[in-house]
C-alpha cells in the first residue's frame, strides 16, 4: 500500500488481547484515514445501547494517509468515539508529534474497547503494543504522566495521556499530548472515554518506517516549494499565533463576551497575541512537520502566576476563559490555559460552562452555598482557577459543572436553557453564530455538536474564496443566500482535511485543494480529482450523520440557542443581526438531498455508496 501503513492495532483493555489487523486498500480509498475512517469503525463497533463510558464504546485514534511523508502539517490525529456530552457522534483533532510516531511505528491507527481491571498504559512500537500498568501515574497530571514515561521510555517517545479529569470522566475532558507542548484534543471528552477505560496514557516510540510514496521525487519537490510558501504566508500566525486576530474578531462581533451576551468588550488589546508576544511570550510551538508554528510557549516570572511556563493560550481559550468571563488579565488567562492542559479538560466547554455559572450566580439560580462558599462574579479570575479545579476532581458544585452547560440547564431549571449555549451538548467554539450566518447553520448541522471546524465557514465570509469548489467570491456574512449550499460544501471539503490529517490553517496560508487532490494522487497512486474528493467528503459526512440518525437525531436536534436566535446584542459589528436558521436549514437539507426532517435518503445513501449504513425503517419517503 502507498501512504497508509495498511495496519491497525486492536487492543481490548478487558480481555488484554492485542491483535493487529489489515486495512484493505478499498477501504482506504473510500474512507481515506483520521475521522472517515474512524466513522467507518465506529459504526461497525457501537450501536445505539453502546454507553459512551462503558467499556463496549470505542476508543479509536486514526492518522491520516500522508502521516510519515514530511508533507507539511500532514502528521495530524483523530480521536473518534461516542461522545459522553452529547450522546452522540464525536471526534477531536489534535496536531503535536503523536500521529506522526503512531505512523513510523508502523501502525495507521489502534481501536480500543474494553475497560482494563485497574489503571494501565499502552506502549505501541514498531514490535507492537504492550499493556503495563499506571498505578503510579494515577492522580497525575499530564505534565507529570509525560516526564514519568519519558523517563521509562526515553526522551524521544511522545505520550498521549489524560489527567485527573479524564480519570474523573469529565463529559469534556481531553487528551492531552506533547508534554507541556499541550497539544489537546479536547472536544467532545474524549478524555472521559479514555478515563472510562482505566487507560491512563498511550506511549507512541520514535520509530523508522516510513510510508511508501508512489512519486516520491514529485512529493519531495511539492515538500520543498510548499513549505516554503506556507512558512512565507504564515509569517503572522508564527509571529501572534491565532490570537493575533483576536480585536479584529472582536470587532466584527464574532467574539464570545458575557456568556454571548454583549457585542464588545474593548479588553481584546490587553489580551491578544500581540500583548502576549510583548510580555510572557518565550518561543513558537510547530507541530510535526509544520513550516507555520502557531503554537505559543509561555513563561511568567513574577507576580501572581510565577513559575507558570508550557504551552500558552490560543485564540480559543482566550475568548472563552477570557472576554467571555470578562477575565482581562492575560497572565491569569495563562493560568487557567496552565490548568485545563495538565487535568485535561478541553478549555472551550471550560469557559464556557464557566460562563455558564457565572451568569447562573448573577440571576440567582446558584448561590454562594451551591459553589461552597464561593463567589462565582463575572471578571474574578480567581474564582476561574477554583472552579477548574473543582470541575477537574468534581467537588462541590464542580461536579455538576462537569457535565457540560445542557445538563447544568436541565438541573438548575428556570431560564437556565436560554442562556446556556451549545449544540446537540457540546459548547460553542469562540465564533458568534450572530456574526457569520454561515456559522449559525454550520454550528446546527455539524455531526459533533457546535463546531466552527466541521465547516469553516466564517473564513469565507471574511475574504476567503475556493474556485475550485465553484466558491469564487466570498460570501455576505448577514445574507441567507447560498448558506445551504456553500455550508454542506464547506463541510465535506473540511471532512476531508479532518480525514488526510492536514490543518485546516494551511487554507489561509494559500493551498489550494487542488495541490492537496495532487499529493493524495503523488503518495498514494490513487487518481482522484477533485470531483472525487469533493464526493468522498460528501460520502464522509453522511456516515457521520447517519451514525446520529441511528442515535435518533433529526431536524430537532440541528438547532441552536434561544439567545442566539433571539436576543440582538445591540452593540458591536454584527449588533442587530439574528439568522434565520429555518430557512438556511431547508436550503441546506435540500441541496444535501436529505427529507425535511434532516435524514439522508435512501436515494442519497445509494449514491454515495453508503447503502450498508441505511436504517431499517428509515423514515424517509
Ligand atoms: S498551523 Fe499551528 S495547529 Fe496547524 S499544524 Fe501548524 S502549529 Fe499545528
Amino acid at each position: 500500500m502507498f501512504g497508509h501503513a495498511g495496519r491497525v492495532l486492536r487492543v481490548d483493555l478487558g480481555s488484554s488481547d492485542i491483535t493487529v489487523e489489515r486495512l484493505n486498500g478499498a477501504l482506504a480509498r473510500k474512507y481515506v484515514g483520521g475521522s472517515g475512517l474512524g466513522t467507518y469503525y465506529l459504526n461497525k463497533e457501537t450501536n445505539p445501547l453502546s454507553r459512551p463510558l462503558g467499556p463496549e464504546n470505542a476508543l479509536i485514534l486514526l492518522t491520516g494517509p500522508f502521516a510519515g511523508t514530511r508533507l507539511p502539517t500532514s502528521a495530524r490525529l483523530a480521536v473518534v468515539t461516542k461522545s459522553p456530552l452529547t450522546g452522540m457522534y464525536a471526534e477531536s483533532d489534535v496536531g503535536g508529534t503523536f500521529g506522526l510516531k503512531l505512523k513510523r511505528s508502523g501502525f495507521d491507527g489502534i481501536i480500543i474497547t474494553g475497560r482494563a481491571r485497574k489503571p494501565c498504559y499502552l506502549y505501541v512500537s514498531e514490535q507492537g503494543a504492550r499493556i503495563l500498568d499506571a498505578s503510579d501515574l494515577a492522580g497525575k497530571d499530564t505534565y507529570e504522566v509525560d516526564d514519568a514515561l519519558k523517563n521509562v521510555h526515553g526522551q524521544q517517545v511522545t505520550v498521549a495521556s489524560i489527567g485527573p479529569a479524564g480519570e474523573n470522566m469529565v463529559s469534556y475532558a481531553s487528551i492531552m499530548t506533547d508534554g507541556c507542548h499541550a497539544r489537546a484534543a479536547g472536544r467532545c471528552g474524549v478524555g472521559a472515554v479514555m478515563g472510562s477505560k482505566n487507560l491512563k496514557a498511550i506511549v507512541a516510540a520514535q520509530g523508522t518506517q516510513s510510508p511508501r510514496i508512489a512519486d516520491p521525487d514529485a512529493v519531495s519537490e511539492s515538500i520543498r516549494r510548499w513549505s516554503r510558501v506556507l512558512a512565507e504566508q504564515g509569517q503572522g500566525m508564527r509571529a501572534y499565533g491565532t490570537a493575533g486576530g483576536l480585536e479584529s474578531n472582536e470587532f466584527i462581533g464574532d467574539m464570545p463576551i458575557k456568556n454571548w451576551a454583549l457585542g464588545a468588550w474593548g479588553k481584546s488589546e490587553s489580551v491578544n497575541g500581540e500583548a502576549m508576544a510583548a510580555t510572557v511570550l518565550t518561543g513558537r510551538y510547530h507541530c510535526a512537520n509544520c513550516p507555520i508554528g502557531c503554537g505559543r510557549e509561555i513563561s511568567i516570572s513574577a507576580g501572581p502566576f510565577a513559575g507558570i511556563s508550557g504551552s500558552g493560550p490560543e485564540y480559543e481559550t482566550i475568548s472563552m476563559l477570557g472576554a467571555n468571563c470578562l477575565v482581562d488579565d492575560l497572565e491569569a488567562i495563562c493560568a487557567a490555559n496552565d490548568l485545563c492542559n495538565r487535568y485535561g479538560l478541553d478549555t472551550i466547554s471550560t469557559g464556557s460552562v464557566i460562563a455558564f455559572a457565572m451568569e447562573a450566580y448573577e440571576r440567582g439560580l446558584l448561590s454562594k452555598a451551591d459553589c461552597s462558599g464561593l463567589e462565582v462574579k463575572w471578571g474574578d479570575a480567581d474564582a476561574v482557577l477554583t472552579l477548574i479545579r473543582m470541575i477537574a476532581f468534581r467537588q462541590g458544585i464542580g461536579d455538576l459543572l462537569g457535565e457540560g452547560v445542557r445538563r447544568c440547564a436541565e438541573e438548575l431549571g428556570g431560564v437556565a436553557e436560554e442562556f446556556a449555549i451549545h449544540t446537540k451538548g457540546l459548547e460553542f467554539p469562540a465564533h458568534d453564530p450572530r456574526a457569520h450566518n454561515s456559522v449559525a447553520l454550520s454550528y446546527a448541522t455539524s455531526n459533533r455538536g457546535g463546531c466552527h471546524l466541521a465547516g469553516f465557514t466564517h473564513m469565507f465570509e471574511k475574504g476567503g474564496v475556493m474556485p475550485e469548489i465553484g466558491l469564487h467570491e466570498s460570501q455576505d456574512r448577514f445574507g441567507t443566500d447560498k448558506k445551504g449550499w456553500m455550508t454542506s460544501k464547506l463541510q465535506d471539503a473540511m471532512g476531508m482535511y479532518d480525514s488526510l490529517k492536514l490543518c485546516k490553517f494551511t487554507l489561509g496560508c494559500g493551498l489550494p485543494i487542488s495541490q492537496v487532490v495532487e499529493w493524495m494522487n503523488a503518495v498514494m497512486d490513487w487518481d482522484v480529482d477533485v470531483d472525487e474528493f469533493m464526493l468522498t467528503g460528501e460520502r464522509i459526512y453522511n456516515l457521520k450523520r447517519m451514525y446520529n440518525v441511528r442515535h435518533g437525531a433529526s431536524r430537532k436536534d440541528d438547532d441552536l440557542p434561544l439567545r442566539i436566535t433571539t436576543s440582538r446584542r445591540n452593540t458591536g459589528g454584527a449588533a442587530l443581526n439574528l439568522p434565520h436558521l429555518g430557512e438556511m436549514l431547508n436550503q441546506y437539507y435540500q441541496v444535501r438531498a436529505w427529507d425535511e426532517f434532516g435524514i439522508p435518503t435512501s436515494a442519497k445513501l445509494a449514491e454515495l455508496g453508503l447503502g450498508e449504513f441505511m436504517m431499517t425503517g428509515e423514515p424517509t419517503k
